[in-house]
């Protein structure tokens, strides 16, 4: 009897098999690769996530999350500790971490979740929904006008939306940077964001 060769339209059962991917919740996806990122990150960056963090209080809701001692700690002292590799402060680096990927698209946590060897994935999930940058237009700022700095393109979204007034954050007018981003698009993680 003549074996059929396979074929895309005529897969042999182990390729489905192969290619039948696991499914996972976009927030489990954000908890294992910021547990990942966790312990690839060296002194600096531990302190340079903690300085975003530090200033976190009871008006965050996500403040209550933390353990009683770390809130204790962070609400005692406005300078930033010495400490900042002790372990205790995993947690609030960790929701630093897990912030930082609200918005983005569940593709990119399954290139994501490859690339830091965690697996092979399937992500789902509603995306949140994040504001579009004045400059490039995809959503990755929280609000508008709040001097956030946008993930994809940097423009310092100083809440100017007129193309030619000079902006001193950015060094340069929206149009300028527009036209800087048109350019260097090919370099950049296109898909790691919703256009609005
Ligand atoms: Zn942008």
């Amino acid at each position: 009897m003549m074996v059929e060769a396979p074929t895309p339209s005529n897969p042999p059962l182990n390729w489905l098999r192969v290619y039948k991917m696991t499914k996972i919740d976009r927030h489990d996806a954000i908890k294992k690769i910021s547990k990942a990122i966790l312990i690839l990150l060296d002194h600096d960056e531990r302190e340079s996530h903690l300085l975003d963090w530090w200033s976190i209080d009871e008006s965050n809701p996500e403040f209550f999350t933390l353990s009683e001692q770390l809130q204790s700690l962070i609400a005692s002292g406005d300078d930033l500790p010495s400490d900042i590799d002790d372990k205790k402060y995993d947690e609030l680096i960790l929701l630093a971490l897990t912030s930082s990927y609200k918005g983005v698209t569940n593709v990119f946590l399954s290139k994501k979740l490859k690339q830091l060897n965690i697996g092979e994935y399937e992500v789902s999930g509603e995306i949140e929904t994040l504001m579009p940058c004045p400059c490039c237009k995809y959503r990755t700022l929280s609000v508008l006008g709040n001097y956030e700095i946008c993930d994809l393109c940097k423009w310092e979204d100083n809440g100017t939306s007129n193309l030619d007034t000079y902006s001193g954050p950015n060094h340069m007018t929206l149009r300028e940077a527009k036209e800087l981003f048109a350019k260097k698009t090919e370099k950049l993680p296109l898909d790691k964001w919703v256009k609005e």
